[in-house]
């Protein structure tokens, strides 16, 4: 598939360190990571070469393209990953997890969380909440594989209903089940985003 005409040019992905016990978690990973590629993306990801992140970016690299790989020198070393880390296309070595993460998000276009555990949550948290703030309107996506995001919904709907979580419109992640539907589901939320935004300027004239 040819690159489209779309603001979309990198997906970030948050995912597990581990596989987890759910074989589909995986799969989903090297799905969406050949989506990402076949679509003309770039992934944008932590740099792990394990677990479900080891899926995405070699289910990438599998379909030909290309991949991002943004790590803090002490992961690095921890994970003797420093070969394996020589497949990714580009890595960028920060100073520390503050670094890395404003390094993502400024690489990024949209993010999308996969099944993953405390870092992946952290992460998918923080977007959310700069996008509160109003500090970008980049497309967020839960990837509800085997509904392994609906605790966290579920959460996110409690704080809703009792009035915690402010400007409300401005955190609209979207929830999308399987992984071939994730990358086209940005797509076409970044379209309505682009035609949003002529609105606002059209109504401004
Ligand atoms: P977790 O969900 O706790 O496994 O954490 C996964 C998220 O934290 C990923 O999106 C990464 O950005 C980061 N992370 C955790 N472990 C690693 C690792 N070994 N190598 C690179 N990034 C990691």
């Amino acid at each position: 598939m040819t690159k489209q005409n779309t603001p979309i040019r990198s997906i970030c992905v948050y995912c597990g360190s581990q596989p987890g016990r759910d074989a589909a978690h995986i799969q989903a990973g090297r799905t969406l990571g050949k989506s990402i590629a076949d679509h003309g993306l770039r992934l944008v990801y932590g740099g792990g070469t394990r677990g479900i992140m080891g899926a995405v970016a070699s289910g990438v690299l599998a379909a030909g393209g290309e991949v991002t790989g943004i790590i803090p020198e002490f992961l690095m070393d921890k994970e003797a990953t420093r070969h394996s880390l020589g497949q990714l296309n580009e890595l960028v070595v920060t100073v520390d997890m503050h670094e890395r993460k404003h390094t993502m998000f400024e690489r990024s276009d949209a993010f999308v969380a996969l099944p993953g555990g405390i870092g992946t949550l952290e992460e998918i948290v923080e977007i959310m909440t700069w996008a509160q703030l109003g500090r970008h309107r980049k497309p967020m996506v839960f990837g509800n594989i085997n509904s392994f995001w609906n605790p966290m919904l579920e959460l996110l709907q409690h704080m809703r209903d009792q009035g915690f979580v402010h400007t409300a419109h401005l955190v609209q992640p979207l929830v999308i089940e399987r992984a071939e539907d994730i990358v086209p589901a940005i797509l076409d939320s970044a379209a309505a985003i682009g035609r949003e935004g002529e609105t606002e300027i059209i109504s401004k004239l």
